[in-house]
This record gives C-alpha cells, sequence and structure tokens, in this order.
C-alpha cells in the first residue's frame, strides 16, 4: 500500500469470478477464471469459514474424511487461512503459596495445580458441600514457581513480539491479596550483581528485557511511558510532576480527560509522557509513580485495592527495509494491575463507599461483559461503558492481543473468590480476535 502497488486482480464474489487484467503497450492480459467461490481482498476469516469450512466439518462427523489444501505462492496467505493469527490472547493462572500468617494457622489448602497439564482443581468435600471442579488454561503456575519463570514463559515472547509492532496488553486479576501486584511489580529490583532479585516482578523486568533487545539491535528508537490510576472512574497521573500542592486538593489536580478523537481512538488529554532513553529512568519513574499512589492513598484514604493502575510503554522504532525504504514500527505494552475482583461481588455501599464500589463494579463487570460480548460475537461491545474499557479498547479484540494473568490464594477462606476468579477466567479464554464491531 504504501508504496501504491497497482492491483491486477479483480474478484466478483457473486459470479464467482476471478480476473486478472493487465494492459500495457507491452502485453495485454486479460483472463477470467470461475470457481466454486471465489474471496476477494475484503472478505473476512469468518466469511471463509462460515461458507466453506464450516459444512464441511458438519460432514466430517457424519463419518466422512476431508482434506483442505492451501495451494499459492509464499505470501499469499496460507498461513494465514489456514492457522491465522487468531486467538490473540492467552489466560495464565497463577496460586500463590500460604503467606506466613496462614502457614503459622495451619490454613488447609483447597487448589492444586497441575502444571504440565495446565489444569486448576478446587477441592473440598465436607459433610455439608461437595466441591470438586477443575479449570484448564494456557499456562498454570503453582505455589512454588518463581516469578522469574513466570516472566521466562509468558511475559519474555510477549516483549519480542510487542517490538515487532503489536500493542499487547496484561490484566493481573484476581482477589486482593493473591499477588497481583506482587506478579506486576514485585519486590525489590536489581541486585548489584546486576541480576533481579528474585521477587522482581514483570514490569522491572520487561523494561530491562526492551531495552537489552533495543540494545542487541543498535536499533534508532524511542521510548514512551506514561503511569496512571483508575480509582472511582477518575483518572490519576501517577507521572504528574509535584508542584507541592495537595493531592487531596481536587483544583489542584491536573484536570485528565478521557477523550475520543473521533476515529475511534481513545487518548488522556493532560497525561504527563516521559520520553526515556536507559532502563534506570525507568526505574526512577516506577518508584516516583508507586510513591504518588501511596501518597494518594493515604491522603484519600483509600486503598490499592480499589483501583486499577495502567503502566503503559510505547516504543518506536526506526527502521530500513532492503529498498533503504525508511519505517517506523510501533510496539506497546499495557501492564495493567486491577482492582480486587472481590468487589465484583459486593457492594459494600455503607459510609460514603457506595459511589466508590459501584465504580469498581462498573469497571470490573464492563470489562466482563466485555470479554463476553467477544466470546459470544455479540453486535454490541459495551466498551463506552467504563473508563477501563475505554481507555483498553484498542487492547480488547480488535488486532491486539491480551494476556489475563489471574490470581489465587490456595487457602480454604478463599473459596468462593477463587472460584469466581476461575470462572471468569476460564470465560476469558475464549476471546476471539476478530474485527472490531462498529457501534
Ligand atoms: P494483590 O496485589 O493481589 O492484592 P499482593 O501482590 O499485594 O496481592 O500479594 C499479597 C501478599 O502475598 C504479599 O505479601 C506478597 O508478597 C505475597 N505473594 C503474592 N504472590 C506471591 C507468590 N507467588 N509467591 C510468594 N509470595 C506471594
Ligand atoms: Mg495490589
Amino acid at each position: 500500500v504504501r508504496v501504491t502497488t497497482p492491483m491486477v486482480v479483480s474478484c466478483n464474489e457473486p459470479r464467482r469470478e476471478v480476473s486478472v487484467n493487465q494492459i500495457t503497450t507491452h502485453k495485454q492480459i486479460d483472463r477470467t477464471f470461475m470457481f466454486d467461490k471465489v474471496f476477494g481482498p475484503t472478505s473476512q476469516q469468518k466469511d471463509l469459514y462460515d461458507q466453506v469450512v464450516s459444512p464441511i466439518i458438519t460432514e466430517a462427523l457424519e463419518g466422512y474424511t476431508w482434506t483442505i489444501f492451501a495451494y499459492g505462492q509464499t505470501g499469499t496467505g496460507k498461513t494465514y487461512t489456514m492457522e491465522g493469527e487468531g486467538r490473540k490472547e492467552k489466560v495464565i493462572l497463577r496460586c500463590r503459596p500460604l503467606i506466613e500468617d496462614e502457614v503459622r494457622v495451619t490454613t488447609p489448602m483447597v487448589v492444586s495445580c497441575n502444571e504440565p497439564r495446565r489444569e486448576v482443581s478446587v477441592n473440598q468435600i465436607t459433610t455439608h458441600k461437595q466441591i470438586d471442579r477443575t479449570f484448564m488454561f494456557d499456562k498454570v503456575f503453582g505455589p512454588t514457581s518463581q516469578q522469574k519463570d513466570l516472566y521466562d514463559q509468558v511475559v519474555s515472547p510477549i516483549i519480542t513480539e510487542a517490538l515487532e509492532g503489536y500493542t499487547w496488553t496484561i490484566f493481573a486479576y484476581g482477589q486482593t491479596g493473591t499477588g497481583k501486584t506482587y506478579t506486576m511489580e514485585g519486590e525489590g529490583r536489581k541486585e548489584k550483581n546486576g541480576e533481579f532479585h528474585k521477587d522482581a516482578g514483570v514490569i522491572p523486568r520487561a523494561v530491562q528485557q526492551i531495552f537489552d533487545i533495543l540494545v542487541a539491535q543498535n536499533a534508532e528508537y524511542s521510548m514512551k511511558v506514561t503511569f496512571l490510576e483508575l480509582y472511582n472512574e477518575e483518572i490519576t497521573d501517577l507521572l504528574a510532576p509535584d508542584d507541592n500542592s495537595k493531592f487531596c486538593d481536587d483544583k489542584s489536580k491536573k484536570p485528565i480527560a478521557l477523550m475520543d478523537d473521533g476515529k475511534g481512538t481513545v487518548f488522556v488529554r493532560g497525561l504527563e509522557e516521559e520520553i526515556v532513553c536507559t532502563a534506570d529512568e525507568i526505574y526512577k519513574i516506577l518508584e516516583k509513580g508507586s510513591a504518588k499512589k501511596h501518597t494518594a492513598e493515604t491522603l484519600l484514604n483509600k486503598q490499592s485495592n480499589r483501583s486499577h493502575s495502567i503502566f503503559s510503554i510505547t516504543v518506536q522504532i526506526k527502521e530500513c527495509t532492503a529498498e533503504g525504504v525508511e519505517l517506523i514500527k510501533c510496539g506497546k505494552l499495557n501492564l495493567v494491575d486491577l482492582a480486587g475482583s472481590e468487589n465484583i461481588l459486593r457492594s459494600g455501599g455503607r459510609e460514603g463507599r457506595a459511589r466508590e464500589a459501584g465504580e469498581i463494579n462498573k469497571s470490573l463487570l464492563t470489562l466482563g461483559r466485555v470479554i463476553n460480548a467477544l466470546v459470544e460475537h455479540s453486535g454490541h461491545v459495551p466498551y463506552r461503558d467504563s473508563k477501563l474499557t475505554r481507555l483498553l479498547r484498542d487492547s480488547l479484540g480488535g488486532k491486539t492481543k491480551t494476556c489475563i494473568i489471574a490470581t489465587v490464594s490456595p487457602s480454604v477462606h478463599c473459596l468462593e473468590e477463587t472460584l469466581g476468579t476461575l470462572d471468569y477466567a476460564f470465560r476469558a479464554k475464549s476471546i476471539q480476535n476478530r474485527p472490531e464491531v462498529n457501534q
């Protein structure tokens, strides 16, 4: 498209005809072929599937053997047709170990993980109830798994893809206290020997890997990060400069608003974008952001488990093709630490918390509904119903990729919430990547 390549094939789908035309002074090509079906450049994977493959599947299940071949020149879409870039999401389950206090009082564990089989089971058999459910995920990390395991197996390939020009969003979803922040941010940064502390989470490791790749490629790049918090449907910029004014004073806050550019892209007006050149700069930014989170928590008397935090890294890499054409590849990574999922079930409408709980419900429920709408291919995807989903609209369905890391506790006391998280995550597992639904 960029170099305006002329097209010589035209498809007439209703007439099931394909024509190849080229008329120059030297040659004159004008040929038409007819097929059982013709799918032109605007046809979708689903069209071909529904019209061609679906009836074949029905027959195959009636006892026939069918073979489907993809035939054509390299680069014309054989693999795209057969495999596609289909499931662009991963759902990972992580179960933390019992923490010290739980061990001290010998809390029974009701969750068991089978990592090779990618299965998680919840079992509780008492005289009153009998719970025995098993869920399967794309990957399962049990209580003895380390930060590095999850990073190497799940996040590292995502970073590589993001730097090839994709947008990836990683969500941490789960009940408060199950390890969302531990997974995303972790505890402890770099050791003196340059290795990561064993508790360092996804964000610092991702930052390091991005710089390592860019340096190894000797790439010309620019990188920007933003860090924001969504609390009560209000956005707080965690990177806004400190103007010594009290954070709790509404008037002193920068006017931050979610805007629509009219073409479906949502952006945050007034959001601080920091340009970074080294990994150390990002660590400083992260610390600044986390400190601000904590100040805001104390001043506003809010709890971090009630807000969503979104750390985004955008990288633009300049590339030269073999023909010497300059290209800018843009990769983006959103790392989202969601509000505690227990808020989804409880209204907690006491002492002015009513609105707050309502808003958290709205964001998490809408995220769930958006996921369900995508799963069910329903015509209306309610992105607009919450700020969280508006903000992340580009990252749900559409052309970008999503990874949900669902976190659970093994404790018997969390059983109900654990089942809730497993159901939510299991359902999310079947979001299909599909063209944006117009609305
Ligand atoms: P959340 O952000 O979901 O509310 P946290 O990340 O704050 O939960 O984790 C709660 C506690 O559990 C913290 O003390 C954390 O260190 C510990 N923890 C969480 N996940 C793990 C894990 N996989 N391994 C060891 N400790 C963990
Ligand atoms: Mg947390």
